[in-house]
């Protein structure tokens, strides 16, 4: 469908859930990624269900929020594979504190990875990419980066900040002929969701148009075409991928 072949990518937040599912697509279609999770635990966890793609495979858990860390393993990726064509910006934390309850250390925290792990991501990404001609850049934000979310407000707060690095990194870096895009789930069946009562999910299943909760292959897929020459005049948009859900 949408080749990929001697591209490679870079996927944070690849151990499960839908950065998991971004990898296995990315993989499935020819590319060779680099897995980065939290912890080397859980990192080596998830390359072990990967061992029919190994020589396309690697996996890496930098500090997602230290440049120094970052550019050392960015560099890796492009000295094992030959070039970092493409990154995903998946990984992320969400909350649902109330306002009134917030610590500010929670607060930072959401933002830490949600928005200052992308702009150091991105940052050593395009560093590389400029160097060698393009490339492009997914992040994963949210419907709540549009419509807000009852409690938790940092977690809407990020995604808004997300979507803003990705019109302006559009604008900033299309003249290096890097593409930035994101795309933005609804609600989407992760360990998130299925901590959930299955009453629940079945009344959000039910709000939405198309009666049903995202799979993360759906949103995999939206990646995919982003990351793949057919989107090749799309940048600065952020696509959502949420069944139609309006809140
Ligand atoms: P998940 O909790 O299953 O996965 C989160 C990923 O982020 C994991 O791979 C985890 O290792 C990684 N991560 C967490 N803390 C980290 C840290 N400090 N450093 C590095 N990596 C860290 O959740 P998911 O639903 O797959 O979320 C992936 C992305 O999708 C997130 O950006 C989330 O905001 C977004 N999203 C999810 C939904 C949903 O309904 N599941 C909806 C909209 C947007």
């Amino acid at each position: 469908m949408f080749v990929l072949k001697g591209k490679t990518a870079i996927v944070t937040g690849g151990t499960r859930g839908i950065g998991f599912s971004i990898v296995k697509t990315f993989l499935d279609n020819g590319a060779n990624v680099a897995l980065l999770g939290s912890r080397q635990n859980s990192v080596e966890s998830t390359l072990s269900k990967l061992s029919q793609y190994k020589d396309r495979v690697i996996g890496l858990w930098p500090d997602l929020m230290n440049p120094e860390e970052v550019k050392r393993d960015f560099e890796k990726v492009k000295n094992r594979f030959g070039s970092v064509d493409i990154l995903a910006n998946n990984a992320g934390l969400s909350s649902r504190t109330s306002l009134y309850d917030y610590t500010l250390e929670e607060f930072q925290k959401v933002m830490d990875l949600n928005v200052t792990a992308v702009f150091v991501c991105s940052q050593a990404a395009a560093r590389i990419m400029k160097e060698q001609g393009g490339g492009c850049i997914i992040c994963t934000s949210s419907m709540v980066g549009e419509y807000g979310q009852p409690s938790g407000c940092s977690y809407p707060a990020s995604k808004f900040a997300v979507n803003g690095l990705v019109k302006s990194l559009s604008r900033e870096l299309a003249k290096d002929h890097i593409r930035v895009n994101a795309v933005a789930p609804g609600v989407t069946r992760t360990d998130m969701l299925s901590a959930l009562p299955k009453e629940m999910v079945d009344r959000i299943s039910a709000d939405i148009p198309l009666g049903r909760v995202g799979e993360p292959e759906d949103i995999a897929n939206a990646y995919l075409f982003l990351a793949s020459d057919a989107a090749s005049y799309i940048t600065g948009q952020v696509v959502k991928v949420d069944g139609g859900a309006r809140v």
